[in-house]
């Protein structure tokens, strides 16, 4: 124990008695990040300290390493930081750690004493509570430290209720830091190795300096056996987004990915950032493959400051439809400690987000230009992503436009444009498509054979999707999307005719329940009798409502039904006959086009079954 003749006593004023309880209840939610902040003082000591020997201030001695040895001991109840970085005098231990981060404590507890619960994360460092956060998980802190200029080690011990004690008599150690934690009830979990590699993986798993950790109680056991194991670094200290693309190979950015987001799969690709001045930040980001269940769905963005680990996903910095990418950004232009709402008003933030969002547009556009066939193979994956950012932001649609596809019935994948360019002879402007190829595998047919090509749009916001790029098309490129049984206009078949009987017969078998405009047209022969339709507008706007209702029935009050006058059976049903025989007829046939249209009503289908059953019975 060194003594203590010269010691220094002094204390916070009285007013601040409160400030620890104040610090530790705002800040009680988030306490890991005490391990954070003391451990980046670590790493700015050490920075500062190789900056003096670049500028010829400070002779290193040769070999120098530089490291953070984070360390605890359960039984003594100790938590210690150390570093070799350039340390402090006695006077700038006074200076800074009980005038500077004091000061910025009783800045903090002045304005916040009383409020609410915002703030965690985003006020430690904005108030210089770096150093102070360390009484979230303990009693009483000491600081022994030397300086790199040689002036004599000093110590300092504080303890909860802001009194302390500074004496340089008796204190030795090599150059640094060493910060000891006497670590109380709130922060015993944290003298456990698997809890501290925990938080160290969190928020320094890429920090500039090497960081170990050593259990002293294990350490001290080891001394009387063999050999010490060589002890590996907790971090990496050259994260691979300080690379330059050209210096990485497609492992390296593989293994990066699975180690940082514990996926095992591979990412489809990936995009390497290094904006240069005046946004200056570096970063990667990884489509992931998209997963099975939506809870995965939420990628994960990670945001450093030079190395440490900040939070993930802010909104703010990254749009929220890019946040369903994973990577990481480091950004030393932000404060380490930042506000939402600093963030939120911010230029430079707004900045690097468009940049963000042209760069990851860009990307998509040079594979879809450079490697069609990968891009296709990518594309199932990719949709869903290029569709909500650009039903979410209609920049970054104007952007991929011409990189969009559209997956074929046929199997084929084409750009807008190449859809449109081969439908204009048959369908210009429009393109067809199908929710559901098995349900409406009747209509499809009938456009397969007349040689136009249907899109299928069954994805969950496929149709959403659809109605973006109408909307967002220009004059000269107007496009209407037109579900296959919204309209049989493309599938020829001459002007439409008018036949009351066969209409009234429709018409009835319809009932009052669904107002039917009965249209005849001579398609082909082979075409079915009886063919449904609903308009595409008023289609859109049931899906709409049965969003919001999902009671709404999925039968829809109005429709077309197009009798085909090249059907025999519908030539049959236009002559001379029995009229109660026809009308039978027609009942049965509405069914059938309903069928091909969708799913029955639990009414219908009894009806069905038992027209079903009668007409078999009149067979035999
Ligand atoms: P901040 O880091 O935000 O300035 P802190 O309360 O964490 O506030 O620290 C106050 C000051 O104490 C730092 O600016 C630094 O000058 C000094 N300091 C803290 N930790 C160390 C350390 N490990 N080595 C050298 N100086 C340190």
């Amino acid at each position: 124990m060194p003594q203590e003749n010269n010691a220094r006593k002094g204390g916070i004023s009285v007013e601040t008695e409160h400030l620890f309880p104040i610090i530790k209840k705002w800040l009680y939610s988030e306490k890991e990040i005490f391990l954070r902040e003391l451990v980046s003082n670590a790493v700015d000591a050490v920075t500062k300290l190789k900056r003096l020997s670049s500028l010829g201030e400070y002779d290193a001695p040769d070999g120098e390493t530089y490291r953070i040895d984070v360390s605890f001991d359960k039984t003594a109840k100790t938590l210690s930081i150390s570093d070799n970085g350039i340390g402090m005098t006695e006077d700038e231990l006074d200076r800074y750690i009980c005038r500077v981060a004091l000061s910025g404590a009783l800045e903090f507890a002045e304005k916040y004493e009383g409020k609410g619960d915002e703030g965690g994360n985003g006020i430690i460092g904005h108030f210089g509570l770096g150093f102070y956060s360390a009484f979230m998980v303990s009693d009483e802190v000491e600081v022994i430290t030397r300086s790199y200029t040689g002036a004599p080690a000093a110590r300092l011990v504080c303890s909860e209720d802001g009194e302390y004690t500074v004496c340089t008599d008796g204190i030795e150690r090599g150059r640094g830091t060493t910060v000891v934690l006497h670590v109380n009830a709130d922060g015993e979990e944290f003298l456990s190795e698997w809890k501290l590699r925990e938080v160290l993986k969190k928020y320094c798993a890429f920090m500039p300096v090497e960081i170990y950790l050593t259990d002293e109680e294990k350490a001290d056991e080891k001394k009387e056996g063999e050999e010490p194991k060589e002890q590996k670094p907790e971090n990496d200290i050259h994260p691979l987004w300080q690379k330059s693309a050209a210096d990485c190979t497609e492992e390296e950015y593989k293994e990066f990915y699975q180690k940082v987001f514990s996926d095992y799969r591979e990412p489809l690709f990936h995009l390497h950032l290094n904006a240069d001045y005046p946004l200056n930040f570096k970063g990667i980001l990884f489509f992931p493959k998209l997963r099975e269940n939506y809870e995965n769905l939420e990628g994960k963005i990670k945001l450093y400051y030079n190395q440490v680990f900040v939070a993930d996903n802010i909104k703010e910095v990254i749009p929220e439809y890019l946040l369903m990418l994973r990577g990481v950004l480091d950004c030393p232009e932000l404060p380490l400690n930042v506000s939402r709402s600093y963030l939120q008003n911010s230029a430079y933030v707004s900045k690097v987000s468009t940049y963000i969002v042209k760069k990851v547009a860009d990307k998509l556009n040079s594979i879809f230009k450079d490697e069609r066939e990968k891009y296709e193979k990518l594309w199932d994956d990719l949709r869903t992503f290029v569709e909500y950012a650009c039903i979410s932001d209609p920049k970054f649609l104007e952007r991929v436009r011409p990189s969009i596809l559209l997956p074929l019935e046929s199997g084929k994948k084409v750009t807008l444009s190449e859809y449109l360019d081969g439908a204009k002879e048959k369908n210009a402007g429009t393109i067809y498509y199908t929710t559901d190829p098995e349900l409406q595998a009747q209509y499809i047919e009938m456009y397969r054979s007349r040689g136009i090509e249907i899109a299928v749009l069954s994805g969950p916001l496929d149709v959403r999707f659809a109605e973006t790029l109408e909307q967002s098309a220009k004059d000269e490129e107007k496009i209407k999307f037109l579900r296959v049984d919204a309209d049989l206009s493309a599938l020829g078949g001459g002007e439409e005719e008018e036949n009351e009987k066969l209409a009234a017969y429709f018409t009835e078998a319809a009932g009052d329940g669904l107002k039917l405009t009965v249209k005849c047209r001579r398609l082909g022969e082979e075409d079915a009798p009886a063919v449904l339709t609903v308009s595409e507008e008023s289609r859109r706007m049931e899906d709409m409502m049965r969003m919001y209702m999902p009671d709404t029935p999925a039968s829809p009050k109005e429709a077309t039904l197009a009798l085909n006058l090249a059907s025999p059976l519908i030539g049959k049903l236009a002559g001379e006959g029995d009229e109660k025989r026809a009308k039978e007829i027609a009942s049965y046939l509405l069914m059938l086009a309903i069928l091909s249209n969708r799913k029955f009503t639990a009414e219908e289908m009894k009806r069905f079954q038992k027209d079903s059953v009668s007409l078999l019975n009149d067979l035999l």
